[in-house]
């Protein structure tokens, strides 16, 4: 909950205040509503929908003071969020697959680590692949996180073909019994067409591998970038199938509204949201305690 203080300080400290300060339940007070809400990069379709069921709720429960309403706005809010499974999948017996995309510097080779710290953490047996062969130091910083982790890390040379060394990472993570196979990706948006080319050949080999398409394809966001964040997360919606996605640096942000239009926008579960740099700085995303976490 500390590490949200940003969220909480900033835009949705706020809404408390918005509503003591209110006499009465009008049209100005929810218009008002939308505009704060829009500006916390919740996004204009998602406040719109927030701001509707909150009318509607409002209006059934037959409430008549704005102090009231911001606990249904709580509640409202939590309900948008999804939360089944929300889980990351790495129970089942075998190999358990994670791969995880995203753009350069939203954190994904830190999102690595920690994912693959939790896990060893648990007793799991865990083998990192360094997918993203276009640049050496990203090859270089997944290996450091790795050992920090306590995984081990299977890598290539700089500019060898990543197919190569997801297939290199399964074999391996198999003829060491490994649990979970982590497999970093490269984080180049600027060619659509390229990226799903090598994203299509790498669900390929997994998926011949596993056997089935069921392992978890993670989506990591910079929780900083708002809007911008959810255009990367829709470009990679369509290029490839994802189970999820890991939202980053919400520490960093007075604006926690991101996460709203990812659950809404992409009608998957959030599983995970980054609260800082440190290996330990993940958290499992709960709706109930995200909003209440950013609220107070
Ligand atoms: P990549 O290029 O996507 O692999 O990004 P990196 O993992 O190298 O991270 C980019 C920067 O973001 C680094 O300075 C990280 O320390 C920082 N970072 C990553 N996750 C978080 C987070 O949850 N909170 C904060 N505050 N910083 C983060």
């Amino acid at each position: 909950k500390e590490k949200l203080s940003k969220s909480r300080e900033g835009f949705f400290g706020k809404v408390k205040g918005f509503f003591l300060g209110r006499s009465v339940i009008d049209d100005e007070m929810y218009e008002d509503l939308e505009e704060m809400l829009i500006q916390s990069d919740i996004g204009m379709d998602m406040t719109l929908k927030i701001v509707g069921a909150l009318e509607k709720e409002v209006r059934s429960r037959g409430i008549k003071d704005p102090k009231e309403v911001y606990g249904v706005l709580k509640d409202v809010m939590e309900n948008f969020l999804i939360e089944e499974e929300n889980e990351l999948k790495t129970e089942k017996p075998g190999l358990n697959v994670i791969l995880v995309v995203g753009v350069n510097g939203v954190g994904k080779t830190t999102t690595i680590g920690k994912i693959a710290s939790k896990l060893t953490k648990e007793g799991k047996k865990v083998i990192v692949g360094a997918g993203d062969t276009f640049r050496a130091a990203a090859i270089e910083q997944l290996e450091e996180w790795t050992i920090r982790a306590g995984a081990e890390i299977i890598k290539h040379q700089q500019g060898t073909d990543p197919g190569a060394v997801v297939f290199d990472t399964l074999k391996a993570a198999e003829n060491r019994n490994a649990d979970v196979a982590i497999i970093d990706t490269a984080g180049r948006l600027h060619n659509k067409n390229n990226l799903m080319k090598e994203l299509e050949k790498i669900n390929r080999i997994i998926e011949k591998h596993v056997g089935d398409s069921s392992y978890e394809s993670i989506l990591v966001i910079d929780g900083t970038t708002g809007q911008n964040g959810l255009n990367q997360a829709k470009v990679f919606n369509e290029v490839t199938k994802l189970t999820g996605f890991i939202v980053t640096k919400l520490d960093g942000t007075a604006k926690g509204g991101i996460v709203f239009a990812i659950s809404e926008e992409l009608k998957k579960p959030i599983k995970f949201i980054g609260v800082g740099e440190g290996i330990e700085d993940l958290r499992p995303f709960k709706p109930k305690e995200y909003i209440d976490a950013i609220f107070e």
